[in-house]
């Protein structure tokens, strides 16, 4: 999947969660709700790698696995492109950049 239809998608998936969850909401609470979203998802990503790296509570071992955990790194990946959407950043031409930063690092 190229990164053009990702983004296709977010806009997309980001009418659609408008019109489904949140129809009344401004454009501040849109852009709060995300912003907590992201945090709900590193929590459960961060569960996942306790759970991948056996050192979570016995009880909260059920049903993990690789998939489980790059579900959540999904989880994550989509919310910050759908917060993006809402604070009106191009992803593709900030990454470019942020890539040409680092790699300027190494270049010196
Ligand atoms: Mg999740």
């Amino acid at each position: 999947m190229e990164f053009q239809e990702i983004l296709k998608f977010i806009k997309e998936e980001d009418v659609r969660m408008r019109e489904h969850f949140y129809p009344h909401f401004d454009q501040e609470k849109v852009i709060l709700a995300r912003a907590v979203k992201l945090s709900e998802e590193v929590g459960e990503l961060s569960d996942e790698i306790l759970r991948s790296l056996n050192v979570q509570r016995k009880e909260k071992m059920d049903g993990h696995s690789h998939e489980t955990l790059a579900k959540e790194v999904a989880d994550v990946f989509m919310v910050t492109l759908l917060l993006a959407q809402s604070l009106d950043v191009d992803v593709q031409t900030i990454v470019k950049k942020k890539i040409q930063e680092i790699e300027n690092r190494y270049n010196k």
